[in-house]
């Protein structure tokens, strides 16, 4: 089968490696239909030291079953499934707390112990805790926005319950990628009165706006701080929800939050230390968020996409074959797409 693996920063190749195969009675074996790239894959795209052996990209899919293990009950070959980018029991502690990225035997896909899905075929461990059969056919209209449940939207959903975003509040998102964009998709659907974007690039604020931002700051730094409080009475935001991860926006986003406010923190910060320590401390800043536990999450935002009240799915904007791949990788780099989709 194809698969896509990454040797170093900007070198990736869709090569042909060996059949994705059960491993544990615990797994399925998933064929993709769907897969795509993730903000998240660019960071390794930047910066990945050379490797020989590589890393088998990719965390996001939508698949046909085409094979289970002994031990795996509530699945069968044919179903249509979505995959959260991290595998969970669905039973231990955590996972009954709704936290499935702490999972005791859970991990996350693209690693070194368990494969992407930018490829033909995916193991999915935990199989049962971890896959959500959907009620559609795989040519269904509603793809993309189904898709965006295996990271984005559960993300910026994730980002806004961190938030503490609720009906009557004012939300602010952090940055205009794909997961900020799910993240507005996500303040309104929580009830946000005023949904505030910090962004710049003009097709993504466009989406943004028809997604519910009602306001569009695009300076930075101390002039984006400003320019939220001047939008707030003076005082900043209830919420907000950081969607990119480096110093400088961690840092605007604890500076626009109001005393008592909250952020939700999703942009997989790129420093060991957080900023704002102080500005936190003596405004009674609340700062809470991680790795979205997406799978707690789609049994609720899953009616929303079925009956079109949201739409996450157009942050797809560009759709490739899987052996375009790099070139995917290159565009979202270049920020000439937002997320590609990749139908193998
Ligand atoms: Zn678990």
């Amino acid at each position: 089968m194809r698969a896509t693996v990454m040797y170093g920063a900007g070198d990736v190749r869709v090569e042909n490696v060996p059949d994705a195969s059960l491993v544990e009675p615990t797994d399925a074996l998933v064929r993709v239909t769907h897969a795509c790239i993730c903000g998240s894959d660019l960071w390794p795209y930047k910066t990945m030291e050379r490797s020989d052996a590589g890393r088998h990209m990719g965390h996001e899919a939508i698949g046909i079953v085409e094979d289970v293990g002994a031990d795996v009950r509530t699945l069968k070959q044919g179903d249509l499934v979505v995959m959260p980018f991290a595998f969970s029991d669905g039973t231990c502690v955590f996972c009954r707390d709704g936290l499935q990225t702490s999972c005791v035997h859970g991990g996350f896909f693209g690693t070194e112990d368990v494969a992407g899905a930018q490829a033909d075929a995916v193991r999915v461990p935990q199989a049962d805790g971890t896959l959500v059969v959907l009620p559609v056919d795989e040519d269904d209209a509603l793809m993309p926005s189904l898709l965006t449940l295996s990271d984005v939207m559960g993300t910026g959903h994730h980002a806004a319950v961190a938030g503490h975003v609720g009906p009557g509040k004012t939300a602010a998102v952090v940055g205009d990628g794909a997961v900020g964009l799910c993240g507005v998709i996500a303040a309104k659907r929580l009830g946000a009165e005023q949904i505030i974007i910090l962004g710049r690039h003009p097709d993504r604020i466009a989406l943004a706006r028809e997604f519910g931002a009602t306001d569009v700051v695009s300076e930075r730094g101390d002039e984006a701080i400003e320019r939220v409080r001047d939008l707030t009475d003076g005082f900043g935001v209830h919420s907000v929800l950081e969607c990119v991860g480096l110093e400088q926006s961690e840092l605007t986003a604890i500076e626009i939050a109001r005393p008592g406010g909250a952020v939700g923190r999703v942009g997989v910060p790129q420093d060991e230390a957080m900023p704002a320590s102080q500005p936190a401390f003596y405004n009674n800043v609340s700062v809470s968020g991680g790795p979205a536990p997406v799978r707690a999450y789609i049994e609720e935002l899953l009616p929303d996409i079925l009956e079109g009240k949201i739409e996450p799915g157009r942050v797809l904007d560009r759709v490739i074959g899987l052996d375009e791949a790099p070139d995917g990788y290159r565009a979202m780099n270049d920020r000439e797409a937002i997320k590609v989709m990749i139908e193998p």
